[in-house]
């Protein structure tokens, strides 16, 4: 605990309470949060148990009450204010990610700025978030439509993005009017607790921001079932995923999904191979490769596919396994054993169906006292039938599979319940558009392997999800379109 505190140059960013109606709750129950990288305990955690869950709602109803009545230019005041501050302690943000969920710092600390870029930029579009005036049938009448605020959002976020897929949630809530119950994985709610700190230096008013920890079985049901809850903000799996939409079926309850992936990674004859080969790094490697947006099935068109092989070979070898807070680190931890354990399965299943093992292929854990799977690169047959191909992987294991032609690779890479993102590498603009019109995914990476900017629409088709994070579409997903009539204009 003492550890990661001595790296702060803030160390009163570290809270292990909740944050409830602008003050800290405490509770003698605790669950532990430890570094994946050796296991050491980070610290140990309130667990608020439902009758905190409800406190935070009512708060956040009460909250609501004179939020959604204050200018949006006030809101958005206070909303670039805690932009400014995260951006300010970026370092300190980024050091409580990386001793959580174990990425490497530098990335972490990428992570809280880009994740603060949509703070700002929903501050700025809900500035800009006016109505239309409408022609109506009815003589003597005219209509306009208002955006208003939702209400109170339960949002519920994972342990891959700790810091950012809160901004990406709360900024543009916030903005928009509507007031907000943080629920962070388990696994890392220091980061969303540190943001909750920032957010009362920030000046936002007791109940518009609360941050809940405890049992995601224990605390889920309440923000589902509270009628003041208007809305579920959801970033895991899709299996979490779909029990929430169905939790939230009963009180007809909007829902914002962003749920797992399976992107496929098309690399075509004409692509140039050694960008394709830095795109598959930096997307399957980024986060040890636990992101749902990382290449989770490469498709190499066979006459680049020895080439992109080769490339990749080349690149892998040179991976740095080791703690997020080592210089040298480009791959960190995976977040528990288990994870360790799920990707080990993936690749044994691979290795008995006959796929080539050309780099890695084995746990570290044991070898270096924490959950660490070697990066890993494999060479699929034709039709083995890989579990891998089917599930996510969630670790640092590139696959590459091979395919003939333009027709087949989009087949293959539709071959999915999920539709997040897909990436495609080529040098042909009529292949750019055939082929990002084909593919059924959210967000396509033509010759990019990112997708994600604050100014840009971000969600799945499919399994992946409803709803778009990010740009006038991150913002308006938090508002009611009101239409509003007057008769006797005219009179
Ligand atoms: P992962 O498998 O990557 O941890 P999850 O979908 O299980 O992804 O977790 C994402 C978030 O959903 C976390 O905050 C987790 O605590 C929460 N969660 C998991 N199960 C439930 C549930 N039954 N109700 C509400 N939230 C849940």
């Amino acid at each position: 605990m003492t550890d990661l505190k001595s790296r702060l140059t803030d160390p009163t960013l570290l809270k292990s309470a909740s944050f409830i109606d602008g003050g800290w709750v405490d509770s003698s129950d605790t669950f532990e949060v430890r570094n994946p990288a050796d296991g050491s305990l980070v610290a140990k955690v309130a667990d608020i148990g439902a009758g905190g869950a409800h406190r935070a709602v009512d708060a956040a109803a009460r909250a609501f009450q004179t939020w959604k009545k204050t200018p949006v230019f006030e809101r958005a005041r206070i909303v670039r204010r805690w932009h400014e501050l995260i951006v300010e302690h970026a370092s300190d943000l980024g050091a409580i990610i990386t001793a959580e969920m174990g990425k490497p710092y530098k990335e972490a600390r990428g992570e809280v700025v880009y994740g603060a870029g949509f703070i700002s930029w929903a501050a700025e579009e809900a500035m800009r978030l006016h109505g239309e005036t409408l022609p109506t049938q009815a003589p003597g009448s005219r209509g306009w439509t208002i955006h208003q605020p939702v209400g109170v959002v339960a949002c519920i976020t994972p342990w891959n993005f700790p810091s950012a897929m809160i901004s990406r949630k709360c900024g543009p809530a916030l903005a928009a009017g509507c007031t907000v119950v943080v629920k962070p994985a388990p696994e890392t709610p220091l980061s969303a607790l540190a943001l909750a700190e920032l957010a009362k230096r920030a000046g936002f008013p007791a109940g518009v921001f609360n941050v809940i920890n405890g049992k995601a079985e224990v605390l889920g049901p309440v923000m589902t079932g509270a009628p003041a809850v208007r809305m579920i903000g959801f970033t895991g799996s899709t299996e979490v995923g779909k029990l929430l939409m169905r939790q939230a079926a009963d009180g007809i309850k909007r829902v914002s999904l962003e749920l797992g992936g399976n992107a496929p990674f098309l690399v075509m004859d004409d692509a140039d191979v050694e960008l394709a080969a830095d795109g598959v790094m930096a997307s399957k490697f980024r986060a040890a490769g636990q992101t749902c947006v990382s290449a989770n099935r490469i498709i190499a068109q066979d006459g680049v596919a020895d080439a992109l092989i080769k490339a990749l070979k080349r690149r892998v070898e040179k991976l740095k396994v080791g703690s997020g807070f080592d210089e040298r680190t480009n791959v960190g931890p995976l977040i528990h054993q288990e994870a360790v354990e799920h990707v080990s399965a993936l690749v044994e299943d691979a290795r008995t169906r006959g796929a080539k093992v050309l780099v890695g292929g084995q746990s570290l854990s044991a070898k270096m006292g924490g959950a660490f799977y070697a990066p890993t690169l494999i060479e699929a047959g034709e039709d083995q039938g890989l579990d891998m191909a089917t599930s996510e992987i969630f670790g640092p294991v590139a696959t590459v599979y091979r395919a003939s032609d333009e027709a087949e690779m989009i087949r293959l890479a539709n071959d999915t319940r999920h539709g997040l993102a897909a990436y495609l590498y080529t040098n042909d603009v009529g292949r750019v558009h055939r082929m990002s019109e084909a593919l059924e995914f959210g967000m396509v990476g033509v010759n990019a392997p990112m997708v994600g900017s604050p100014s840009t629409p971000f969600g799945g088709m499919k399994e992946s999800g409803i709803g778009r994070e990010g740009g006038k579409w991150g913002v308006e997903e938090f508002t009611e379109l009101k239409f509003v009539m007057l008769g006797g204009v005219d009179r």
